[in-house]
This record gives structure tokens, sequence and C-alpha cells, in this order.
């Protein structure tokens, strides 16, 4: 699994780098950026071949960023934590079913946290096939358990989707009004409903909880270092990456215990 993550991670690299770029994703083969080599297969494998290069380019020394291996070892790990998880948002649909489906959301979610870092920028697109295969997903998670679960499942996941799209986009506009800038892209309404369609109702609110926390956390920290300056925009979009697939691999039940005391939610 960790192996199958490293591989994706690798391709994942390649779509943070081209699709920004307006470049195809697949062709041509990844090649130096520098000196525009075409990569050989052995220089190509995830992780190893930056540490047997050493960082550099085989043909010209150009230096080859730590972020490449970096994002490999990342997704690599979170195809691990996918499996090791126990997600609760699609109910009690089949393990590998579970599996798949949470590594489709790693698939989607790396590039848009890291495209966002880099551009402060969420692509339309990978947002909207992202809330079409959610919806698709929680529907056949939730028919392979029957009727009822599965039109109970797609209402709130559908609802959620809504909520997460127009909640966002309301609060931007409130946002606006108040402070006379943006405060949020809508970029981040558009994730948000992209989480909606995975996490249903109870997993968009857990993850926008954690990533407001979070936020707050990086942002207080950040001006009291000294590394963020007062007004500089701060891309949200990361935080609600984070949130998400923190919600997908422990599931709802562990964050409503540990946020519920935090928020007074007692009955909880
Ligand atoms: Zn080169």
């Amino acid at each position: 699994m960790a192996l199958l993550g490293a591989c994706i991670g690798s391709f994942l690299n390649v779509v943070v780098w081209r699709l920004p770029r307006q470049e195809s994703v697949v062709r041509p083969r990844s090649h130096c950026p520098h000196c525009g080599t075409q990569l050989r297969w052995h220089e190509n494998v995830p992780v190893l071949s930056w540490v047997v290069l050493r960082g550099r380019c085989a043909h010209c020394g150009a230096p080859i960023s730590l972020r490449y291996p970096a994002v490999e070892l990342l997704v690599a790990g979170l195809f691990v934590a996918t499996a090791l998880g126990s997600p609760t948002t699609l109910g009690g649909a089949a393990w590998l079913l579970q599996l798949l489906a949470g590594w489709l959301l790693v698939v989607l979610l790396v590039p848009l946290l890291l495209i966002d870092l880099d551009h402060l920028w969420l692509p339309e697109p990978l947002c909207r096939w992202g809330v079409v295969l959610g919806l698709v997903i929680t529907a056949a998670a939730g028919f392979s358990q029957g009727e009822a679960p599965g039109r109970s499942l797609l209402f709130w996941h559908l609802l959620a989707a809504s909520a997460g799209l127009l909640g966002f986009e309301a609060t931007s506009a409130a946002a606006q009004r108040l402070l006379g800038k943006p405060a949020l892209g809508l970029g981040d309404a558009k994730l948000a409903a992209l989480l909606g369609a995975w996490l249903g109702l109870t997993g968009l609110g857990l993850t926008v909880l954690l990533a407001v926390f979070t936020g707050a956390a990086v942002g207080v920290i950040g001006l009291v270092s000294g590394r963020l300056q007062r007004g500089q925009p701060v891309p949200f979009g990361p935080f609600l990456a984070v949130g998400g697939l923190a919600v997908w691999c422990l599931g709802n039940p562990f964050w409503l215990q540990q946020l519920g005391p935090l928020l007074g939610w007692s009955a909880l």
C-alpha cells in the first residue's frame, strides 16, 4: 500500500506542477524542468531516485526540490493511514469499498492542498469532479447496504454538499461586506461542497471546526513568530483538506468525542 501510495504521489507531483500551468498531465513524460531531459525509468522511482541522485538532475546537476520525495512519502503514509483508519462517513460499507474510496479522497485532496498553497487557487474542475465522485461513492456505499440506508446516506451527503457550497459563499459575501475585502475564496466553497459530498453533514461540520481551529492556531503562531505579515493572504483550503482527511481516517465518533467537550456539547 505504501509503495502504491508513493507511485501515486509521484504522479500527483506532476499534476500539482502542470495543472496550474494548463499542461497535460500525461504527456510529455516527466522531464527535468531545468534542462528538459526526459527522465529514464530508473530516474523516476519514487523517493529512491531522489536519494540516489542526492537531489540533483543526473544530466545538468540542477537541484531537485525536496518537496517531490516529501509528497511521495506523504501520500504513501496517507494510503496506509486510510487503510488502518476507521471511516464512519459511509456507514457500514464493505471494507474494500471504504479503502478505495479513502484512496480516491487522498488523490483528490493532496493536489488541491498543494495547488492552493502554491497559487492560492483551488482548480474548479478538480472540485467539480470531486463532488460528483463523492456522490457516486456515497450512492454505491449506501445502496450496497440496502435501499433505505442508500437513500438516507445520499440525502445527507447531497444536503452537506449544498450546505458547504452555500454556507461558505454566504460567509464569504458577509465577510466581504464587513471587511471590505475578500476573506474566503470561492474555491473554498467548492472544496467545502466536495467535502460535504464525501463526509456528510456531521463530517463536514467537524471538518470545518478542525480547519478553523488549526487555521487560527497556525495564524497566531505565524504572526507571533513573524513568519506571517498582518493582512497577508493565507489559503484556507489546506486546512479544510487536512481536516477532511483527519475526519475520514478517524471517523465522526472520535472527533465528536474530542471536540464535543471543547464546545460544551456534553450531551454528545
Ligand atoms: Zn536537468
